[in-house]
């Protein structure tokens, strides 16, 4: 079980297993909303235990079509909370405990900032990954 919250506490929830996959997004939209290492969880993982009436969501407007869920009180970026999907990503950066699982991919590395290096040996991609 892993503990997540936002950065003043308003909310928190837990997952009740581990994500099944880490992966980092180098477009701007991610870099501005500050949640560029997302990790997948299933709906049924994710328990929220309070503030889940705190979290606002972001709707995009065309082309993009994912929303950016963030905590109205802090602003920390919650990724795709409040997804209906079985499946979805969430901020890496709000999860409290430590992972086993490690950064499998970056994606929109055409859109990385210079001033970014990757220094891991994950796999990297132009815009979202091609299965391999
Ligand atoms: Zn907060
Ligand atoms: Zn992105």
């Amino acid at each position: 079980m892993i503990k997540g919250s936002c950065c003043c506490g308003a909310v928190k929830f837990e997952l009740l297993a581990e994500p099944a996959m880490m992966g980092t997004c180098h477009c701007s939209r991610c870099r501005k909303a500050g949640a560029s290492t997302i990790v997948f969880v299933k709906k049924q993982d994710l328990k929220w235990i309070e503030g889940k009436e705190q979290v606002a969501l972001f709707r995009p407007t065309a082309p993009y079509k994912y929303g950016r869920c963030f905590c109205k009180v802090c602003g920390s970026s919650l990724g795709e909370i409040l997804s209906e999907e079985d499946s979805f990503p969430i901020a890496a950066n709000a999860l409290d405990g430590d992972l086993t699982l490690r950064n499998q991919f970056h994606e929109f590395v055409s859109e990385k900032p210079s001033w970014y290096d990757i220094c891991d040996k994950a796999k990297q991609f132009d815009g979202h990954p091609e299965p391999s």
